[in-house]
């Protein structure tokens, strides 16, 4: 398996919250997407970002309040699909999606994708905030019923996907949403967990005493759904993250996506 880390959909410039020691600079908020090369079942997604038909017709399918506040690029050369297709591959040979969640910036490039499977969990399914317009092309979905799985580095109802490898783990980590999900890969002798929205600034997970980021905690307290849920899983994360045997990463940190481009 071979893991690419790609940003398919920055946003606005934001400030890192570390205080004036940081040696961190300003960066766009990213959309951390992952593409994963299996050995048996294809090119996979986990999280599909922006797409071509939300920077065609962002009023419709992104909605104007969103794109002002967010500030996509919208830039096609961001997007999955053509990603994808400057690494050599077509869009066809994406036959797997794992979105984190089914939130616009995770979720419009599902459609440029229309023949892969996308993996969820149920609750996802039936209430996730979803954007209709975004998933009119009526997606593959494979949905997982909730804690039926197994446990993984101490997380449970972890499922493992249908067709998929083992090495690709779909991890309730409700809050955000209600079936938010992490994905974990497989990538060489390490496990990575793809943590979508469950937090969204390094600051949350990297050390004892958590600090959030102001703007992105903002948004965070604007769409998440069940915060007390959340900060458990968040809690969870950051033992897991300082645990140093996985490693963990949100959708729209830059600076975690930095670690690894
Ligand atoms: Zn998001």
């Amino acid at each position: 398996m071979r893991v690419h880390h790609l940003d398919c959909a920055p946003m606005r410039e934001i400030e890192p919250a570390d205080g004036p020691e940081s040696p961190l600079r300003p960066a766009p908020a990213a959309g951390h997407v992952l593409l994963v090369e299996t050995a048996s079942a294809g090119l996979l997604l986990v999280d599909a970002g922006i797409g071509l038909g939300d920077i065609e017709r962002p009023s419709e399918r992104l909605l104007d309040d969103w794109v002002e506040m967010a500030g996509p690029t919208l830039d096609p050369a961001a997007t999955a699909v053509r990603q994808i297709e400057a690494l050599g591959y077509a869009a066809a040979d994406v036959r797997h999606v794992v979105p984190t969640h089914l939130h616009r910036d995770h979720a419009g490039g599902l459609s440029d994708f229309p023949d892969a499977a996308v993996h969820l969990f149920e609750a996802e399914l039936a209430d996730g905030g979803k954007t209709p317009a975004q998933l009119a092309h009526g997606p593959k979905w494979v949905a997982y019923a909730d804690a039926a799985g197994e446990t993984w580095h101490g997380f449970e109802g972890v499922r493992s996907l249908e067709g998929v490898p083992e090495d690709v783990l779909l991890v309730p980590l409700g809050g955000h949403t209600p079936g938010h999900a992490g994905v974990a890969v497989r990538d060489g002798d390490r496990w990575l967990l793809h943590a979508g929205d469950a937090y969204m600034y390094h600051g949350e997970v990297d050390r004892p005493e958590p600090v959030t980021h102001p703007l992105m905690d903002l948004v965070q307290a604007g769409g998440e759904v069940d915060r007390e849920l959340r900060l458990a899983n968040v809690a969870r994360l950051r033992e897991l993250a300082r645990g140093g045997e996985v490693e963990v990463f949100c959708a729209h940190d830059p600076w975690e996506l930095a670690r690894y481009r």
